[in-house]
């Protein structure tokens, strides 16, 4: 178990012979602490205490579970400012980005506290012989749910899955990515304040390794990260025969149609593109603007882009902070490289930032670019904005499916019924129409990644019923019954032949 006195970590590969991993402040370059490189048997023994306390945890029932994290959700609200204070810190996003983490983290533990004890509840289904059998379905947690986490939003991440993992009766191992462990560790020791027992949920520190070593010993995997990395936990999850969900990379594209309001959709895509300075699953990575709009839409995007303010300061008027590590500046610099190099054009941006930070890159807008160029085709994770010119809607659609992700997706239109019917043509987990990213932050829908983007939804009734299995149950009262040596209960039978008879013929009656 880790305490906030031990603080966190590097973007280093980690061995086992590494026993603890640093954590730098991106914006400063300061090593701001460091955290134990957890090995097999530390993981394995918080395990076996994890399974220990899982009975008495799942035997509390639902509301109780819920009602501790509603506490522990207010206790966060009402020391938002440390929150804030610790996201910021090991991330270097501005000010807003780290507020909103705390935000989405307060409605998730609302909407779960009001709907996990109706949706768990056991099930009454139809029986094939009504006034003999009763069937139900009673909801049982998976035992020990292990979560593994990137870092890019470390308490949005950390957190959103496992609250309903924790209501659904599971006991939870948490993996923090080793480049911003230290706000898991303060919202967890919080939870313990809030009267979480500490057996029910531990944090495990460390890098790839030690994430490995979870998978070998939970019942649910849980995963949030890379597709390369996402791969393997899939194949070692299917060699135990686990449960898991994958929330992976993303290209989101964002189409403006000729009928679009130009500013709201220019200033929108700024919007998507560069909350978290671009480091966001659900980044809007390539846009496609209908012929008839193109060049108005290319004039107010720099102009917005323009008004953007860049820095470390506090405020919610800081539009753009730093970058979280360095991998990500090297990417975009690769990607507007390799475009330019085909014939794109920068159009705003294009540089580091040193005198504001060591890690700060403009955000960059790209014009003439094309499907044959890494920016419209692998995932940036950063502040780039290629921007294409498309004929119509189809080939924009033809365009935005033509990728190995499919994660969100946007249309910016003033035709609202058109918007959402084209919507549904996108290859996506989810569309926003007119705005970018606020599935997200809509509890009651699922989100998540159809093909590379991974599989599994978080958020609303399907982000918690992937904690727990189904058993059915099955009770006969014996009516009528007499010794019989086959399934064939004669009695049975004609019941359910008289009753699958009175289903034809008058169907209303739905018996
Ligand atoms: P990453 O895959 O490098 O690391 C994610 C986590 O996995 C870290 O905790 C890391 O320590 C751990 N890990 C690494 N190798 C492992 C292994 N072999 N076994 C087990 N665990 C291992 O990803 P990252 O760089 O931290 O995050 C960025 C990526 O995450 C981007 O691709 C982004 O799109 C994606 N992401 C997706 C979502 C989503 O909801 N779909 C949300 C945020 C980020």
């Amino acid at each position: 178990m880790v305490t906030l006195e031990k603080q966190a970590a590097p973007n280093t590969a980690q061995t086992w012979q590494q026993t603890q991993i640093e954590v730098k402040n991106p914006v400063t370059g300061q090593v701001i602490g460091s955290v134990p490189a957890m090995n097999a048997d530390d993981v394995r023994q918080a395990a076996t205490k994890a399974r220990a306390a899982q009975p008495a945890w799942e035997v509390r029932g639902a509301k109780e579970r819920a009602a501790l994290l509603r506490r522990w959700a207010d206790m966060l609200w009402d020391d938002q400012k440390t929150a804030i204070q610790k996201v910021r810190a090991e991330t270097g996003k501005n000010e807003i980005g780290a507020w909103l983490e705390v935000f989405v983290v307060d409605n998730v533990v609302a909407y779960y506290h009001k709907h996990a004890a109706h949706l768990l509840r056991p099930q009454g289904r139809r029986s094939l012989i009504p006034m003999k059998q009763t069937a139900r379905v009673y909801y049982k947690a998976h035992g020990v749910a292990g979560f593994i986490t990137p870092w890019n939003y470390p308490l949005n991440n950390a957190m959103i899955d496992l609250i309903p993992a924790l209501i659904a009766g599971n006991t939870v191992l948490l993996k923090p990515s080793e480049i911003t462990p230290y706000t898991a560790i303060y919202a967890i020791e919080l939870m313990y304040k809030a009267g979480i027992p500490r057996d029910v949920i531990q944090v495990v520190t460390g890098a790839g390794v030690t994430g490995a070593a979870l998978v070998d010993v939970v019942d649910y995997i849980s995963f949030t990260g890379s597709t390369a990395t996402g791969r393997k936990i899939a194949m070692r999850a299917a060699e135990r025969l686990i449960p898991c969900s994958l929330e992976l990379g993303g290209k989101d594209p964002l189409i403006v149609l000729n009928d679009a309001d130009v500013n709201l959709a220019a200033a929108g895509t700024l919007v998507g593109a560069l909350e978290n300075c671009g480091q966001v699953c659900i980044s809007t990575e390539r846009v496609y603007v209908e012929d008839g709009i193109y060049d108005q839409y290319v004039e107010r995007i720099k102009y917005y882009a323009d008004q953007l303010t860049l820095g470390s300061g506090d405020g919610f008027d800081v539009h753009v902070g730093s970058l979280t590590n360095e991998r990500e500046i090297l990417r975009a610099e690769q990607q507007v490289a390799d475009a330019v190099a085909k014939g794109a054009t920068v159009i705003h941006g294009g540089k580091r930032r040193p005198d504001l930070g060591p890690l700060f890159y403009e955000p960059t807008i790209l014009t003439g670019v094309n499907h044959n160029m890494d920016v419209m085709r692998e995932e940036t994770f950063g502040p780039l904005i290629p921007v294409m010119r498309v004929k119509d809607a189809n080939e924009a659609i033809k365009l935005a499916n033509d990728n190995q992700y499919g994660l969100s997706a946007s249309i910016f239109t003033s035709d609202l019924k058109r918007g959402e019917q084209l919507a549904t043509r996108i290859e996506s987990g989810d569309v926003c129409v007119n705005a970018t990213q606020w599935v997200f932050g809509t509890i009651s829908l699922p989100m998540g990644g159809v093909k590379n983007s991974g599989m599994g939804r978080r958020n609303g009734p399907e982000g918690l019923m992937r904690f727990v299995k189904p058993q059915s149950v099955l009770v006969d009262n014996q009516l009528m019954q007499k010794p019989n040596l086959t399934l064939g209960d004669p009695f049975a039978i004609r019941v359910a032949l008289l009753l699958r008879s009175i289903r034809r013929a008058i169907p209303f009656l739905g018996v």
